[in-house]
């Protein structure tokens, strides 16, 4: 018997809705807001440490940076930029060529070719232009979650998220933010307490005290106004 031939039209997969975010106790509110004021007072200048010129550059710096300091990234995309500016140079470049720019980064071939679609379909979908939403960033390759956050809050000012990595999510549950290890449940846990507003300058206050004070090993705990009153671990940590 003949098979009967399938005459469903292919739906469309539905996306599935970020689930509705609940506001933490008042008082974990306001001991966050309160922290969130130290850190202010203590790192007025803290921002993006990807130089970038404008959305498109921080996609790729974004996008090369995963699991990669920011300060060879830095030294590494001024030659991307000179000689791939725009998304429609570098989808008609040749792999072989962006890959002989991104060479120095930890897993650059895989960076080469997702940067490579990634601005093929900026040039195919969206005529060369970053879009400013998370469901259409993290359509293209090699852009995730963290780095549309961070796209989004710092080319567009956009606060859609919170991006956590590991200094974010390290602070994040040392200062007792979050118990969570998985970063989509520390950033729930962090839009939770802070307002939406604070969201972008929030992750840039926290890896600048990741930086400073509160490194992975060695935390300069005793030697720190904030962590003394603030941080439980203080007279743990050394
Ligand atoms: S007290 Fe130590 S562990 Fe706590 S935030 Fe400060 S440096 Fe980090």
């Amino acid at each position: 018997m003949a098979k009967k031939k399938a005459t469903k039209k292919k739906t469309a997969k539905r996306k599935k809705p970020e689930p509705k975010l609940a506001k933490a106790p008042e008082a974990e509110r306001r001991r966050a807001a309160r922290i969130y004021k130290k850190l202010q007072a203590k790192y007025p200048d803290a921002h993006c440490a990807l130089i970038h010129s404008n959305p498109f550059e921080l996609v790729v710096a974004t996008a090369l940076s995963a699991q990669c300091t920011d300060v060879l990234v830095n030294k590494v995309t001024p030659g991307i930029f000179a000689k791939l500016p725009t998304p429609q140079l570098m989808a008609k470049a040749d792999l072989a060529t962006i890959e002989s720019l991104v060479n120095r980064v930890n897993f650059w071939r895989n960076k080469a070719k997702n940067l490579k679609g990634m601005a093929e379909l900026l040039v195919e979908k969206h005529d060369g232009v970053v879009p400013q939403t998370m469901e259409e960033l993290i359509e293209l390759p090699g852009v995730a979650r963290k780095t549309a956050n961070v796209v989004l809050g710092n080319a567009f000012n956009i606060n859609h998220g919170v991006v956590v990595d590991t200094h974010v999510g390290r602070i994040a549950k040392r200062l007792g933010f979050t118990k969570h290890d998985d970063p989509k449940k520390i950033e729930r846990d962090l839009m939770a307490l802070f307002p939406k507003k604070n969201w972008c300058m929030l992750s840039h206050l926290l890896i600048y005290h990741g930086r400073a004070v509160c490194k992975a090993r060695h935390a300069l705990c005793y030697d720190d106004d904030l962590c003394k009153r603030y941080c439980s671990n203080a007279n743990m940590i050394g």
